[in-house]
């Protein structure tokens, strides 16, 4: 489910898209008045929730709705329509393994695709699996209240009640709600503002515009590249240069796409048995221990190769020892020297007070060199940072430059953000947004104590982000999907962590994180991106392997670490 920033005046949907951004979104809620019941409900319409509903649904029979704000499929993919928006795992990777005959019939046209096709293999899906028909578009969920006396969920927007659910699984992604800007002044700007995260579905032409974009990370980056190449001209405000390196995108060939199709199975299962879920097999123990002439034939091997193996799959001791990550580092530095022809504004582009890849490493196609360009700016607001934003531009410490559109590519309220802000009220009255007041508190990264039959799909403290996306999903899926059949087939009402197995689980996550170079650095993996928000690390740093050997431990062992209830039995379409 997408939210953009939704309680603040940027609170843009796709129906009132373009600037001034003054007023908030109306989300149509289509409630008739009835309240529905379902034996699941799921929140959001993207790679979880289309997954969840076709298991649910069709490999278990269960009654399941589907609840997303937008109007359409797609999740993430359906709101970051921004010009250059592309996956930074190759498609083949990044993509669905539940169904063979999927993975056979559909092919991907480049090694990493763009936002358009991954949205049309969405909608692909969603036709084949037939899933439209149990999904109600249109609809923002603002409340999920656990019923204790009959075991199920209210689940509600801000027009009351719509649905009942036994079990909820909030496929509602990692970074599906907007930060809010910080910036004084925005809504008295004249020209247009544009959200990275919620872009318009037509279009946006920059042709002969004066553009500024603020934010230099993933998003930024992607869209500063394509920008530059219609804006009149283009001022690119960055406070935190990334260590960005090129993505290696091409067509997909006919021979490589008919290999991959051949060896689907074991592609998948080498993927799962990968730390980030992509097949990378080359990564050496430490860049420490190589010759320093072996390290940069490493590292320039993989930079050429592209996605993450320079990040992934080149040394193991990257996110773990400072002094093997600054080989990293320094190289990445010298790759950006070499690009940009302007010594100064190269240095401006350096990152140097932070390890690599200790926040997320953007991929990239000619974006260096875009700043070769002689219609862009790069104004570095640390040093003199936004004072606001006047009804002409964007006023720094340093003076005011005059835009005709601005772009925000400032992030997310990332893993966290898209729970808390769906009203989630546990047993005895407990909010989510309470007990998470000090960082989040999970068992396994999928469900909390308090909060029965409530399943986060990749959630905080699981490998999320850092465990190829669709393969966690469907991971995660199957994992609460296995539970529902196991309460259903013994007869249960309810599983929920016990307290004791959450807090060895979120202490484990801490002492994992605690051995990474992560929490030194301001990312938002750390929360530190959103003022106020606790500052813990949001994910579990033992990988996808470890990840998935502990859930299928506990799995095997009748659900270790849960409590399993049975309590009542009626039909919850008759309680009230
Ligand atoms: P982001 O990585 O959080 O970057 C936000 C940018 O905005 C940063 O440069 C940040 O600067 C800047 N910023 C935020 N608040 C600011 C403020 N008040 N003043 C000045 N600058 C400010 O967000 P993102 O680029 O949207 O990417 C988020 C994540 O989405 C990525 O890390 C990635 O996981 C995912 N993503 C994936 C793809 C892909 O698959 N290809 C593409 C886009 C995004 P600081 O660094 O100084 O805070």
């Amino acid at each position: 489910m997408k939210e953009i920033a939704n309680e603040s005046a940027l609170a843009l949907g796709p129906e009132q898209r373009h600037s001034p951004l003054n007023s908030k979104a109306s989300i149509p809620n289509t409630s008739s008045g009835q309240v529905e019941v379902f034996d699941a409900v799921v929140i959001g319409a993207g790679f979880a929730g289309l997954y969840a509903l076709h298991r649910l649904r069709d490999q278990m029979g269960l009654s399941a709705r589907v609840f997303d704000v937008a109007s359409d499929v797609g999740g993430t993919w359906y709101w970051n329509r921004y010009p250059g928006a592309r996956c930074d795992i190759e498609s083949i990777h990044y993509s669905y393994s539940f169904s063979a005959e999927l993975q056979q019939e559909w092919t991907w046209s480049e090694r990493f695709s763009a936002q358009p096709e991954i949205l049309r293999y969405l909608n692909h899906v969603a036709d084949r699996f037939d899933l439209r028909k149990d999904i109600q578009f249109n609809t923002r969920i603002t409340s999920l209240v656990w019923n204790e006396k009959n075991k199920f969920w209210e689940v509600g927007t801000n027009d009351g009640i719509i649905a009942r659910g036994k079990y909820i699984i909030a496929g509602t992604g990692n970074l599906s709600v907007a930060k809010a800007p910080e910036f004084k002044g925005v809504e008295n700007f004249k020209g247009e503002v544009y959200l990275t995260g919620n872009w318009p579905h037509e279009g946006v032409d920059f042709t002969g515009k004066r553009v500024g974009v603020i934010g230099a990370g993933a998003s930024g980056i992607q869209a500063i590249t394509e920008i530059a190449k219609e804006a009149a001209h283009l001022t690119v405000f960055q406070r935190t240069p990334n260590y960005a390196t090129p993505i290696g995108n091409a067509p997909m060939d006919t021979e490589s796409t008919r290999q991959t199709k051949d060896h689907y199975a074991e592609i998948r299962t080498k993927s799962r048995n990968s730390f980030l879920g992509v097949p990378y097999d080359q990564v050496l123990p430490s860049a420490l221990a190589v010759s320093a002439e072996e390290r940069r034939r490493v590292y320039a091997e993989r930079y050429v190769q592209g996605g993450f193996r320079l990040f992934i799959d080149s040394f193991a001791d990257l996110l773990f020892n400072k002094e093997a990550n600054e080989t990293a580092a320094e190289f990445v530095r010298a790759k950006i020297r070499e690009r940009v022809k302007d010594p100064k504004v190269a240095d401006m582009l350096t990152p140097k007070d932070y390890p690599y890849g200790t926040k997320r490493p953007p991929l990239e196609t000619n974006y260096y060199e875009t700043y070769n360009r002689d219609n862009v700016t790069l104004v570095d607001i640390k040093s003199t940072p936004i004072e606001m934003i006047t009804n002409q531009g964007i006023r720094t410490t340093s003076g005011e430059y005059e835009l005709d559109a601005i772009v925000l590519a400032i992030g997310f309220d990332a893993i966290t953000g898209p729970l808390l802000q769906m009203g989630i009220v546990g047993r005895n009255g407990l909010k989510l947004e309470d007990k998470w007041a000090n960082g989040p508190l999970t068992y396994l990264g999928i469900a909390s104590h308090g909060f029965p039959n409530l399943f986060f799909i990749t959630g905080p403290q699981s490998p999320s982000v850092l465990y190829n996306m669709p393969l966690a999903i469907e991971d995660h899926v199957d994992f609460a999907t296995d539970a529902i059949r196991y309460l259903r087939d013994h007869d249960l009402d309810t599983i929920e962590p016990t307290l004791e197995a959450e807090t060895q689980w979120v202490a484990h996550a801490y002492d994992l994180s605690q051995q990474t170079l992560m929490p030194g650095t301001d990312s938002w993996y750390m929360g530190a991106n959103i003022p106020g928000k606790p500052r813990v690390c949001m994910l579990y740093l033992g990988g996808a392997p470890a990840y998935r050997k502990i859930c299928a431990d506990v799995e095997a062992n009748g659900y270790e670490g849960f409590t399993l209830d049975r309590t009542v039995a009626k039909s919850i379409a008759t309680t009230t």
